[in-house]
Parts: C-alpha cells; structure tokens; sequence
C-alpha cells in the first residue's frame, strides 16, 4: 500500500458519506438510487463514458428496444438526478484505504464508510486500421450481445489466449461453423489459429474481409475483439483487492472484495457483461451495503 499523502485534505465540509459509488454506468447508477431509496447518504463519481456509451444498439435489456447505449445512460443520470443524488463527473485517479475510504478525482477528494467500485471494464483496442471506422458495423466487443446478430455468417475472433478468448470463443462457436481465429502474430494455443499480423479492415457499410500484413485476406462478417483489458483494474490492484484469473475483482455473495468496506459489481467481477446483470449487481450490492451501514450504527 502506497503512504498518504493528501489524507489531511478534506472535500466541502469535511463530510464522510456512507457510501461512494465509483462509476456512472449501470451497476453505479443502479447502486446509487436504491441506496439513496434506503435513505442512505449516498454520492456517485465517474466519468460520462464506459461500456454502454459505446453500445450502440441495446435490443435485449427487458422493455427497451432498438435504444443506444448513450441515451439509456442519459435516463440513468436523469433518474438520479431526480433522487436528487449527486453526481460528479470527475476522473477518479487514485483510491486510499484508510479507516474509511479516500477517493480522490481530477478536482476532489471525497471520503466515505464504504466505497462500491463499478468502474466497468475498458476493452483494448489493437492497433488496426479502420477498425473504429467498423465498431457497431461488423466488429464487436462482446460476443454475447452481438454474436447473435451473425449466426450462420462467418465470424472472426481476435484475441491472444486466455480466458477471455476462450469464453468469447465457446459462445461465438454456437453460432456458426464458419469460426475463424485470429491472433494478430501472437503464436497461442489453438489449433486452427491463423497467426498473421493483421493491418486493415476493408468493407463498403460493413466489414467484408480481414486485410494481412502479407496481402492475403481472409472474408468475414464479423470480427469479435478478445484482448483484454484493463487500465481500471490497476487502481484494484495497487489498493489490495484480489482479483481472480481474469482480472475481474473477486467478491463473495455480499459483493463485499476482501477488504470489507468495499464492494464491487457490474463488469469489473466476474458473471455476463450485460446491463441486465450490472443493474441487478447494483440492487443486490446496494442491499448488503446499506445492512452494513445499519449494523454499524
Ligand atoms: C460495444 C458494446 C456493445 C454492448 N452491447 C450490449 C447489449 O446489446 N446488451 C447488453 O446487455 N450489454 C451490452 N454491452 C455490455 C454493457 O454495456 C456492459 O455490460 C455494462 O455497461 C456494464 O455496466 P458497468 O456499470 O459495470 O460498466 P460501464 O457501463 O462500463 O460503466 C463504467 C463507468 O465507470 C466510469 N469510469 C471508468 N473508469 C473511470 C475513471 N478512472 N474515472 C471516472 N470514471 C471512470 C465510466 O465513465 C462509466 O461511468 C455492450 C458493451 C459494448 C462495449
């Protein structure tokens, strides 16, 4: 653990909350307003980002339909808002344990009895020509939420080993028989792996085929991206939580991680990276933080 350095400074009028909610996604947002409906005094921090910003069409989340991403979350701060719980968006760069916990943000620092982290997941982008420009028209991050859309097409899945691919792969291999893997030159553990450096993704509205560096191609409908992760998931690190064999913070059914005042939900544990699940994470979360709150009265 790192030493303190800025613990003396304290945010507007010294105040402790009971709970910080770090991440303004679903689990956070979720987190937020039934905490704030428990009574609790709650505050929720993080950027106008994450996972679903970058969703571009929500199809299987129960009473929306055909909605982006961007707007779903712009309901989200709305809905607290109208709780009137506050929101800041603010960069979070460095999280403290001391008795309690010190967040401290590009402008701010903020104390609370109990932190709940849902600062989602960030997914790494290789470095790929025009792969932005394909992003919701062919490429995706999530084979979950998209693979569905390109049963009997042929896929692609991009990634170097591990257990993310291996998880994208069993659903993406549901879908079609036409599985391709790619690994952008990294040599992995599969046997039908194509280990060519990739340089561009070509197609007229959606993506037609995979560019190699050596000027093969390979045709595809769709390219799933399975490197993971996770600028996030330092900050997990550097303040001791532990963290299973994916990089996901581990938590038990209380969603309480190791160190006992912080809970964690939504993309940043294991389980589906759904909005589904990251709403219910910030309901269940929310119930065992706020017995906490109450049993230390
Ligand atoms: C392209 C794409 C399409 C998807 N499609 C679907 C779909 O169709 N259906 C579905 O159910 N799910 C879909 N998902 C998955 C879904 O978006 C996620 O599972 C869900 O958003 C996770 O919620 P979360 O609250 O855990 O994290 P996020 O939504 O990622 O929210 C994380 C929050 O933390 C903030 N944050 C992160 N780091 C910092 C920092 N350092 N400082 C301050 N704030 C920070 C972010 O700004 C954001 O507010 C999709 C995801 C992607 C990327």
């Amino acid at each position: 653990m790192f030493t303190p350095s800025y613990i003396t400074l304290m945010n507007e009028n010294n105040h402790l909350y009971d709970c910080i909610v770090l991440g303004l996604g679903p689990a956070g947002i979720s987190a937020s307003l039934y905490l704030k409906r428990y009574g609790d005094d709650v505050i929720a921090i993080g950027l106008d980002g994450g996972s679903l910003k970058e969703a571009h069409v929500i199809d299987n989340f129960y009473g929306l339909f055909h909605q982006r991403g961007e707007d779903i979350l712009k309901l989200g701060y709305e809905q607290a808002k109208a709780l009137e719980i506050p929101l800041r968006f603010e960069e979070v760069v460095d999280i403290e344990i001391l008795d309690h916990v010190v967040i401290k943000t590009n402008k701010d620092i903020y104390h609370g009895k109990k932190l709940f982290l849902a600062l989602g997941r960030n997914r790494r982008r290789p470095n790929i020509k025009n792969l932005r420009n394909f992003e919701g028209k062919g490429v995706s991050y999530c084979a979950t939420c998209d693979g569905f859309l390109y049963r009997n097409k042929r896929i692609a899945i991009l990634g170097e080993g591990g257990e993310l691919m291996r998880e994208e792969y069993d659903v993406l291999k549901n879908f079609t028989k036409d599985l391709f893997v790619l690994t952008n030159g990294v040599k992995i553990d599969y046997s039908n792996a194509i280990d060519k450096e990739i340089s561009s993704i070509e197609g007229k509205d959606t993506i037609e085929k995979i560019v190699f560096k050596d000027n093969s191609t390979l045709k595809v409908d769709a390219l799933f991206i399975a490197s993971g992760v996770l600028d996030t998931f330092k900050s997990a690190k550097k303040i001791g939580l532990a963290l299973d064999e994916l990089e996901q913070i581990k938590i038990n059914e209380r969603y309480q991680t190791n160190v006992p005042f912080i809970f964690a939900g939504g993309d940043m544990v294991a389980g589906m990276k759904q909005i589904a699940k990251a709403v219910d994470d910030g309901m269940k979360a929310a119930f065992y933080i706020h017995q906490d709150l109450k049993n230390s009265v």
